[in-house]
């Protein structure tokens, strides 16, 4: 299972694509994209062979320059295109990508359904989905909205989120699950594995657990999960080969 996540001037697409065979040693069962554009999220996703699904639903015509590709090793909901990631929230405006498994996802969704909100999928996943759209509601932004409802998450998450309110960035974040970032020029990447986005770039940031990192085409900060502030990290070169 793995995530790859693009920000810059490329057909974010390819870039994807690309990532996800190179993440496919790692096994999995289903895959799934998100690209965002014009404010409008674009998700194709389901349960097969990268080959098959980018042939089949078209990953190689999806718009935009940013964007998010998971590959998925079922834990909770079978291997269907509906438990496929990205997961959503009820707006349609947050899509988010996880490997690992959210351990009190239970009382999580019993507390989000008498609060209203339904849900599409069996898995874990998508109460992190719900879970920010309802911070969502009493918080300032986004980033807040989102820490906020991590530190309620028990168990082990790499994700990738894309907000449709915030155009220029993408949100990584890591809890016993791998996650590095990758620095290029006027574009910026994020993966479980340096391989996914090697072509590109060879300047790393390892993220540590409970960091999250924001990235945009032209910039990358992290920060811890706690304490909300600024983490001080240095770009590492790897070998190109
Ligand atoms: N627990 C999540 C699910 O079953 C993520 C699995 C994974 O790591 O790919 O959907």
């Amino acid at each position: 299972c793995g995530i790859i996540g693009y920000i810059g001037d490329r057909p974010a697409c390819e870039v994807i694509v690309k990532g996800l065979k190179r993440l496919e040693y790692r096994g999995y069962d289903s895959a799934g994209i998100v690209t965002e554009d014009g404010g409008r999220l674009y998700i194709r996703k389901g349960a097969g062979r990268i080959d098959d699904l980018t042939e089949k639903l078209g990953f190689l015509e999806m718009p935009g320059k940013r964007g998010i590709g998971h590959t998925r090793w079922a834990t909770h909901g079978i291997p269907n295109d509906i438990n496929a990631h990205p997961q959503t929230d009820c707006t349609g405006r947050i899509a988010l990508v996880h490997n690992g498994i959210i351990e009190n996802y239970r009382e999580l969704r019993e507390e989000l359904l008498r609060r209203g909100h339904h849900f599409d999928s069996d898995t874990d996943t998508e109460v992190i989905a719900h879970l920010i759209e309802e911070e969502l509601k009493s918080s300032g932004s986004f980033e807040e909205a989102m820490r906020r409802a991590l530190l309620r998450l028990k168990g082990s998450f790499a994700l990738g989120i894309v907000y449709t309110g915030e155009p220029d960035r993408l949100y990584f974040v890591r809890n016993e699950s791998p996650l590095v970032l990758g620095i290029g020029d006027g574009e910026n990447f994020a993966a479980s594995d340096v391989p996914a986005f090697l072509e590109y770039t060879n300047r790393v940031v390892f993220l540590d657990d409970r960091e999250y990192a924001i990235i945009t085409r032209n910039s990358w900060t992290v920060k811890s999960l706690d304490s909300g502030k600024i983490v001080e990290k240095t770009v590492q070169e790897v070998e190109w080969t």
